[in-house]
């Protein structure tokens, strides 16, 4: 920690991730600056309470870096090209993320030493951290699902112990390609890479930059790099990785396992990389069914928390009792209420196609509600693949045209209403719509397709407006 003692570091963003380094750079013998553009009131209040911690805030100034800085701390919503950036590589100083600044704490003056089982792909990635966690708990291991998800990971480090005091034996870390983008000394003990398509290409400017980011996850690795068979993108990233001696590549998939690899026979997720028992080429692990819910992209997402567990030594039967205490976050596939014989479903966390598709892939009959962000994706794939399910389409938020398009050159026959909304009131009039072209049996599912913050805060508040318009629908009928 002496590293940062008398440093001058300025935090881009005053967010949650930019607030929580602050002060722990600041709680460590920092200089703090925090830079924002923004200069609202409620950031000016914000900027107080900081004063009297000792941390200066500059607002209303995103793109000049402040006078003497040593070190540029950033936040994942600033884009690798902004001005602040450019001016500090112009200064010869370094740009870093929360997750290197938790990783240059790690194991100094109390911080957790423990080691890092990580998480990345395009999708999955919270619920197979969680999962980990889940398996790892299970195997009476002190850990942490951290990263993207929950606590910031700089706190989790500093904190070092569990609410009980007792340390850190291992924390199983989620990690954005944002995050990895700005951490370039990370060099964990085994990570995964569970899928990539293309996604935030507004943020790395392509997709070679944004797998290029992604794959860092393998850099160093020491144990094992778990990558998935079904898709080649993970592989490729895994063989072009520096990793230690004697790291193994570690591949999952939904067929029969081969050596080095865990997969599924016969309804069970079995393990043919790190068999426990030499008399034995496979180690059971757990049941298909008690993986929540059992649909084929998160089997997937199991057998990669599954592997990281046995990369770390966990015993197979840890697996199959942490799958089953695991219960997955809210608006990812959530059954929010049958009305008139048709299922509302909230996968509000579908914020890619990618995502999106493996939703689409779920049910039979569908009114599809869609829109917003589109982060420079494009729809025909998606749409293409989902048109013979599609009983209808309702359409928000900004970018809907892109996917009105779509529909128009790959599905012409199916209907659409296209709502010309972006106001936080339009989910309502949605339901509504998705209710008239709805048959018994059908689905209506959100699952949009894009980011959420034309209308909304974030991906959470879209999926409750979504399950209270569903609500209404539900009592209006009595
Ligand atoms: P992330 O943290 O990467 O955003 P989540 O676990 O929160 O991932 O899931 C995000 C979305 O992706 C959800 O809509 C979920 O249904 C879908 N999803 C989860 N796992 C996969 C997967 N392996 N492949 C494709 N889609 C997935």
């Amino acid at each position: 920690a002496q590293e940062f003692a008398g440093l001058r570091i300025t935090v881009a963003g005053l967010g949650v991730s930019g607030l929580s380094a602050a002060r722990a750079l600041a709680g460590l013998g920092a200089r703090v600056t925090v830079v924002d553009g923004g200069d609202s009131a409620a950031q000016r209040e914000k900027a107080e309470a900081l004063a009297a911690e000792g941390i200066t805030v500059r607002l209303g100034d995103a793109e000049t870096l402040p006078e003497g800085t040593e070190l540029v701390v950033t936040s994942p919503g600033w884009k690798p090209g902004s001005p602040l950036f450019a001016a500090a590589a112009a200064a010869g100083v370094d740009v870093v993320g929360d997750v290197e600044i938790a990783w240059r704490l790690r194991g100094r003056n109390g911080a957790s030493a423990a080691p890092w089982l990580a998480v990345t792909g395009t999708n999955g990635k919270t619920t197979t951290t969680q999962m980990l966690a889940s398996i790892l708990r299970a195997a009476g291991l002190r850990t942490a699902a951290v990263g993207n998800i929950g606590t910031p990971i700089v706190d989790v480090v500093l904190a070092g112990a569990d609410e009980s005091g007792e340390p850190y034996d291992v924390l199983a870390v989620e990690l954005s390609s944002y995050q990895l983008h700005w951490a370039p000394s990370l060099r964990v003990h085994s990570a995964a890479v569970l899928n990539l398509a293309p996604d935030h290409l507004d943020w790395h400017g392509s997709m070679e930059a944004y797998a290029a980011d992604k794959g860092r996850v393998y850099e160093g690795n020491r144990i094992a790099c778990v990558y998935n068979m079904a898709d080649k993108a993970t592989e490729d990233l895994m063989r072009e990785a520096d990793v230690e001696e004697g790291c193994r590549a570690v591949g999952f998939t939904l067929g029969t396992p081969g050596p080095s690899q865990l997969g599924v026979v016969d309804g069970l997720l079995v393990d043919r990389a790190f068999v426990e028992d030499r008399q034995k080429n496979a180690q059971e692990l757990a049941e298909v069914s008690d993986v929540n819910p059992p649909a084929p992209h998160n089997i997937a997402n199991a057998l990669a928390a599954a592997a990281l567990a046995r990369a770390y030594g966990v015993p197979a039967k840890a697996v199959r009792d942490g799958l089953r205490a695991f219960t997955p976050d809210a608006h990812r596939i959530a059954h929010v209420a049958d009305v008139d014989g048709v299922a509302y479903i909230d996968d509000s966390k579908a914020t890619n196609t990618h995502a999106t598709q493996a939703s689409l892939a779920a049910y039979e009959s569908i009114v599809w509600i869609a829109g917003g962000l589109a982060k420079g994706a494009t729809f025909d794939e998606l749409v293409a693949g989902a048109a013979g399910r599609l009983r209808g389409a309702v359409l928000i938020g900004a970018d809907r045209a892109l996917i009105r398009e779509a529909l128009a050159r790959h599905a012409p026959e199916v209907p659409v209403v296209d709502l010309d909304r972006t106001d936080t009131g339009a989910m309502r009039a949605a339901v509504a719509e998705a209710r008239k072209l709805a048959r018994p049996g059908d689905t209506v599912l959100l699952a949009p397709a894009c980011a959420s913050m034309d209308m909304f805060t974030n991906y959470n508040k879209r999926g409750d407006a979504f399950a209270e318009a569903v609500r209404e629908l539900g009592t209006a009928d009595g």
